[in-house]
């Protein structure tokens, strides 16, 4: 499959007041078309930023892209002008926010917000638009579409206005769709729905999808390959089965070992001990050291290389290289 979408050695920091905050530290991805890549990590390890960065959103200052590439079909998006980005998003990259709520402005009925961006990228007039807009209203399953888009957003339940927010973010049938956590506010049922629903749309479409969640079982679902983010750097990457099946970096290991049981309710569930690590002072080696295990002098001195295990899984960790000691993942990963 073609790649629609390469990020090469991405580097992304911010300005505060604690100083530089390298929040993005030398990420490549890779997105095919048509297919679901997931980004799953704690808070703070660079996922969202790295999403942002693809639809140049992030604000510059406090932000900075201090080195990389972003090619979109082959165009470094990092070139692009503010005005170049202006035509890309929404119309080619769009990007479903997880706050419906926030997503959609409350002075503005539903109809007109997603004609907003018919009427700006394919220049439809207002009769065009609107017929668009009933289509994919119903297309995201909101009934009686006709009557729906004269009401405004606080007369939508959460699920419903989750539903609107797709039908924006795919209106002008864009090639990628950037989903950040866009259904933790939801109810489990509700989430459910809306996740099958982008399955279905990506069908139709044929959209590429990165989804960015902490939610391993989304995952499952939905993606075909997953990359595990951690302090600012991709620590391992693989399609679906070689990171639930064969994980190889503790974290990773970490991760599954934190998620719930599918057989087994009354297990606890086990938090990674520690916090992750201060980027505004990054350690030099392996970003994990401080709360792994298995960490070793080498770890904490050097950043670990990625090994290739196979043409889609990669993993940087100290513990393939032949010196290290073999070691075992624990018994609690796995579904
Ligand atoms: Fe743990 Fe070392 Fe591997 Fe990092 S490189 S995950 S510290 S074993
Ligand atoms: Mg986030």
């Amino acid at each position: 499959m073609e790649n629609i979408l390469e990020i090469k050695d991405l580097k992304i920091s911010f300005d505060t007041f604690s100083g530089e905050v390298q929040a993005v530290r030398g990420v490549n991805l890779t997105l095919k078309k048509g297919e679901t890549l997931a980004i799953v990590g704690e808070s703070g390890s660079g996922k969202s930023v790295t999403s942002k960065a693809v639809m140049k959103l992030i604000p510059q200052p406090p932000g900075k892209y201090k080195s990389g590439e972003i090619l979109f079909e082959g165009k470094d998006l990092i070139k692009y002008s503010e005005r170049d980005m202006h035509k890309i998003r929404g119309s080619e990259i769009s990007m479903i926010f997880q706050d419906p709520m926030t997503a959609l402005n409350p002075t503005m009925t539903i109809g007109a917000q997603i004609a907003e961006g018919l009427r700006k990228h394919q220049k439809m007039n207002k009769q065009e638009a609107n017929e668009r807009v009933v289509k994919l209203l119903d297309l995201v399953g909101i009934p009686n579409p006709e009557a729906r888009l004269k009401q405004y957003p606080h007369q939508f339940s959460g699920g419903m206005r989750q539903r609107v927010v797709i039908a924006i973010a795919l209106a002008c049938n864009p090639k990628i769709l950037i989903a950040d956590e866009p259904t933790t506010a939801l109810d489990v049922t509700i989430q459910a729905q809306i996740l099958e629903l982008m399955k279905d749309l990506q069908d139709k479409m044929s959209t590429s999808i990165i989804l960015i969640t902490h939610d391993l079982g989304v995952v499952a679902n939905m993606a075909q390959r997953v990359a595990v983010m951690y302090g600012g750097r991709i620590v391992e990457t693989g399609s679906v089965d070689e990171i639930f099946y064969k994980p190889k970096h503790p974290y990773t290991w970490g991760l599954l070992s934190s998620m719930p049981k599918l057989h087994n309710n009354s297990e606890k569930l086990l938090a990674i001990p520690g916090t992750p690590p201060d980027l505004s002072n990054p350690p030099k080696g392996c970003p994990f050291a401080p709360r792994c295990p298995y960490a070793m002098k080498a770890c904490v001195d050097m950043m670990p290389d990625y090994t290739n295990l196979s043409d889609t899984h990669q993993t940087a960790c100290w513990l393939l290289d032949d010196r290290a000691p073999k070691v075992e993942p624990p018994e609690t990963i796995g579904v």
